[in-house]
């Protein structure tokens, strides 16, 4: 997922802040960590069956465990892709982020004969990640433009932070990569960390956790 300039806050285009498409009669996630207030939008990213809206509380940062997927500090949710609405944002609370980036994408396809050689494997998000470029020749300049990626595995994770589905405790998919933003000034809180964005389809739920 590639920076590419704003949007409108609430546009139907993978993006980063704005206001939140929902079903009607979505009531905004409250955090049911450390603060119990609303959080904050931080993404709305369209999926092959849905739409997954990433929350995350950020009225009370290090209070309120943002970083863990089990704190109830954050909330993922997959909505059909028919019927969403802009939502009404509540008035109290730290609920929208300053700026809306809109998102492209680009597929990643990683040849075998890159491999380097020794038996470590290969984190594909990390290279798909350093081998940005936007003009041929032009490398690992432009990094702060990769707002994440869709898909892929989760770059390394152990496996004992892999979440379970908030609502059936089953194992969850992974989903997607979230970075903090292209503009210090503007962006997602993540403790300076990467964002993970998983997801239970037979729930419509997922979970989010930083690493
Ligand atoms: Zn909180
Ligand atoms: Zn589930």
């Amino acid at each position: 997922m590639i920076y590419d300039g704003t949007a409108a806050p609430d546009a139907d285009v993978p993006r980063t802040g704005g206001v939140p498409l929902a079903p009607e009669g979505f009531t905004w996630p409250v955090c049911g960590d450390y603060c119990g207030g609303p959080m904050q939008f931080f993404a709305h990213l369209p999926v092959e069956d849905g739409v997954l809206s990433v929350f995350v509380c950020q009225n009370d940062p290090g209070a309120c465990e943002l970083w863990d997927a089990t704190s109830g500090a954050n909330r993922v949710l997959l909505f059909p892709h028919a019927g969403l609405v802009p939502v009404v944002v509540p008035e109290k609370g730290v609920t929208l982020l300053p700026a809306v980036s809109a998102i492209t994408t680009r597929v990643v396809t990683l040849e075998p004969e890159e491999d380097d050689g020794d038996d470590l494997p290969r984190d594909t998000y990390d290279l798909a990640r350093s081998g940005w470029e936007r003009e041929p020749g032009e490398r690992f300049g432009k990094q702060r433009e990769v707002l994440g990626s869709l898909g892929g595995s989760p770059s390394y994770l152990d496996d004992d932070r892999l979440p379970g589905c908030p609502s059936c405790s089953g194992t969850t998919e992974f989903a997607a990569h979230l970075e903090e933003g292209i503009d210090r000034q503007t962006a997602m809180n993540l403790g300076g960390q990467l964002g993970y964005v998983f997801v239970c389809r037979p729930c419509s739920e997922g979970a989010f956790l930083t690493d």
